[in-house]
């Protein structure tokens, strides 16, 4: 019932009570009803003389009862009204009709009915009209004595009292449970609300990972294409550079040997302006190849790894050789290229070529864009840093534009669009930065230019130390901690100084060259190539301070790659007179006969050229082809063969063949000359990498290591793109180094 009150939506106590009330009525009317009947039933059996009396109150009650039922529902309080008079009436007519002081406590029935369906204020009202009507019973017809009224009258009132202070309790504890009621109809409404709520989210949800799982799909095909188009372009970037190297790497020796080694030529000197012009055709050159380089790297950077060769380096030197490229381009153009470089700067650990081409990059713009007057080129030393400025006198940048000077692709002046390509401010910043520098632009329309960056000085190399250092050790090029590396390839150490930075690797390819350094660099860490002559005994009888941290590794060396050739050395192109001539001190004795074997006539010629300018007493054969060169090697049998590996009919690698199966051939040495292998390959170094220090590790140390390595060695196939940019010439799948 009272849930039905709910339901249909009562939200104040009184409403609520209302209905309750009803309800209570309703039930009522029957029961008094039977009550009245079963009373009446009663008084004709057991009194008939009053039967009358019966029937009266009968009468009475039933209409009473009628009324009620007929009015409670519109007019509940009347009839509810009614009823309790109706009642009062009726008990007084018993009262009257029998004469009996019990008939007097009638009244007190009549009040719990009133608690429950009237006001507290009716039940204290019906209280007195009670008291009174049983004073006035009691004395007026009964003729009670006074002393017996009390009793009856205290009971109604007692009973009032009880009456009243229960349902007070009653509707206390009622209004406290609908208003719970009406929080718990609030909550539900509320989580009503929330749950569309959550289907909508739900709902857009599943709308969101369906669109999602479609732009995963796309990000899928557009990785793809993107590592499609990254390895067509790392394979054109490899192959068009490769391309370009062969050719370059003739100008460049040719041009080397013409300017510096008149006597590959039987002696002939040239005259000065033709070595001068010969001279600036090698530099250029030079230029060239590092540049091919760095496109190279460049696809590196890509990749996310730009490695610099940093090594102290006078910037001095570096400036004035860019100056001298770009000389001739500034006084055709009528320009006088001014320098401000003082001689003795202190050192900057610089990688040479990036910022030789940050200079030329620089001069080159402001001859460019310099109708008349001057370029020039300015360094001084501070305190941490060295500063570099090019200046010009020409047209300048507008300062709307100057903004964007150093955005990729971005050409500030319409009328030289077609001069660059947008890149070059934008690469020299990058590889400032990369050295830790800065660079900034300044300019005035009409009045001209200023570039300048600036490059940290090495460490402890500022103005003051670095006059201090210019007695420094022989082995030693900077102030960084100088690790041992022991290892029989001097190629291997200009690999590592490119790619370790932070200390100054120091190369001992002997044992007792080791023992010599130990002493003089005081190395802070050791590594050893697992192959290394000595081994580890030599390593322990280095006398090394105990403790000293040792780090052994396999190592790539070029001359073990040929050895596993079934050749005696490795000499890479560019072939220059220095590395010949190092490859050459490491036979057993001076060659007096050699073949040159190539299918390309300039290299033989080339090299022919080199190894006179190294050997002079050497008889110095050609071959042009595998085939023949195997031809000439059996008749001739040399004490020397330069070697190529990629050549039709007979490869390098099959001429080795050859000369392995063949006894009278046991004392030719061969040298390979061939392209670089690529230095990072899919083909792993085999052996272990273990760390060690004479005093052990701490348990953080040991975290460290393993925070450190883990990344790396689970990274196998993250290495993959790098492979991708194996060059053509590359034998797939085969040893590299
Ligand atoms: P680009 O290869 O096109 O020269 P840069 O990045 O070197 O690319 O230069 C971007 C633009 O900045 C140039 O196109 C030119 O408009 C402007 N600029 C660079 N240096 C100078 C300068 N010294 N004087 C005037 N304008 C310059």
């Amino acid at each position: 019932m009272a849930s039905d009150a709910l339901s249909i939506g009562h939200n104040d106590t009184s409403g609520v009570l209302e209905e309750l009330t009803r309800d209570s009525f309703r039930l009522l009317l029957p029961v008094t009803a039977a009550v009245v009947w079963a009373w009446a039933v009663a008084v004709l059996y057991c009194a008939e003389h009053y039967a009358l009396h019966a029937y009266g109150v009968m009468a009475l009650m039933v209409a009473v009862l009628w009324l009620g039922y007929r009015l409670h529902r519109w007019w509940l309080r009347p009839a509810i009204a009614i009823y309790l008079l109706g009642a009062m009436a009726a008990t007084t007519t018993i009262a009257l009709s029998f004469q009996g002081v019990g008939a007097l406590y009638l009244y007190v029935v009549i009040l719990p009915v009133a608690a429950t369906l009237a006001s507290p204020g009716a039940v204290w009202g019906l209280a007195s009209v009670a008291a009174a009507l049983v004073v006035a019973i009691g004395r007026g017809v009964y003729g009670l004595p006074l002393v017996q009224l009390p009793l009856p009258v205290t009971t109604i009132f007692l009973a009032a009292l009880a009456l009243w202070l229960s349902s007070r309790r009653l509707l206390t504890a009622l209004a406290w449970a609908l208003s719970m009621t009406r929080e718990a109809q609030k909550s539900a409404a509320l989580a009503r609300e929330h749950r569309a709520e959550v289907r909508r989210v739900l709902k857009s949800l599943d709308e969101a990972y369906v669109r999602l799982e479609r732009a995963n799909e796309a990000l899928i095909y557009a990785r793809e294409a993107a590592e499609r188009a990254y390895q067509f372009k790392a394979e054109f970037v490899a192959n068009v550079s490769h391309e370009l190297r062969t050719p370059l790497n003739l100008i460049v020796g040719f041009s080397e040997l013409i300017a510096t080694a008149p006597e590959s030529y039987g002696g002939a000197i040239l005259p000065n302006p033709y070595r001068g012009d010969v001279m600036a055709i090698y530099r250029s050159a030079r230029h060239l190849a590092d540049l091919i380089n760095d496109v190279l790297d460049l696809s590196r950077l890509e990749a996310g790894a730009m490695p610099l060769l940093k090594e102290e380096t006078d910037i001095g030197e570096v400036a004035r050789e860019a100056a001298e490229m770009v000389r001739g381009l500034a006084e055709a153009r009528g320009l006088r290229l001014e320098m401000s470089v003082p001689e003795g700067l202190p050192p900057v650990r610089l990688d040479r070529t990036r910022i030789r081409q940050v200079l030329l990059n620089l001069l080159t713009n402001a001859t460019r864009f310099t109708e008349r007057g001057w370029i020039a080129l300015r360094i001084h030393a501070e305190q941490r840093e060295v500063l570099v400025t090019v200046e010009d006198s020409g047209q300048g940048i507008p300062p709307d534009r100057l903004a964007r000077a150093f955005e990729a692709f971005s050409q500030l002046d319409e009328d030289h669009v077609r001069q660059g390509s947008g890149l070059g401010l934008a690469v020299s910043k990058r590889f400032v930065e990369l050295h830790g520098g800065r660079m900034w632009i300044d300019s005035k329309p009409g009045r001209g230019t200023t570039v300048g960056f600036s490059l940290p000085l090495a460490e402890g190399g500022s103005v003051s130390a670095h006059r201090r250092s210019r007695s420094a050790l022989p082995h030693r090029r900077s102030e960084l901690p100088a690790v041992l590396l022991l290892h029989d390839d001097a190629r291997t150490l200009s690999l590592l100084r490119r790619y370790v930075d932070g200390c100054e690797f120091v190369l001992a390819t002997t044992p007792e060259e080791a023992r010599e350094r130990v002493g003089e660099v005081f190395p802070v860490a050791v590594v050893v190539d697992a192959s290394w002559p000595g081994g580890m005994p030599a390593v322990a009888e280095m006398g090394l301070p105990e403790g000293t941290p040792l780090v052994s590794c396999p190592l790539p060396s070029m001359r073990r790659f040929a050895v596993l050739l079934g050749a005696d050395d490795y000499l890479a192109k560019p072939v220059t007179r220095e590395h010949l001539a190092e490859v050459l001190a490491r036979l057993p004795r001076p060659p007096q006969s050699a073949l040159i074997v190539d299918d390309d006539p300039d290299v033989v010629r080339l090299l022919a050229r080199l190894l006179i300018g190294c050997c002079p007493a050497a008889q110095v054969s050609e071959a042009f082809g595998g085939r023949a060169g195997l031809e000439t090697a059996r008749a001739q049998r040399p004490d020397l063969v330069l070697l190529d590996l990629y050549m039709p009919e007979l490869s390098g690698y099959e001429f080795l063949e050859e000369v392995r199966r063949d006894p009278s051939l046991a004392d030719t040495h061969v040298i390979v000359v061939s392209v670089r292998p690529t230095e990072e390959s899919s083909v792993p170094l085999v052996g272990p990498v273990r760390l060690e220090r004479g005093d052990g590790f701490s348990f953080t140390e040991v975290l460290q290591v393993l925070q450190s390595t883990l990344p790396v060695i689970t990274r196998r196939s993250a290495a993959a793109p790098a492979s991708a940019a194996r060059r053509p010439t590359d034998r797939p799948g085969g040893p590299v180094w």
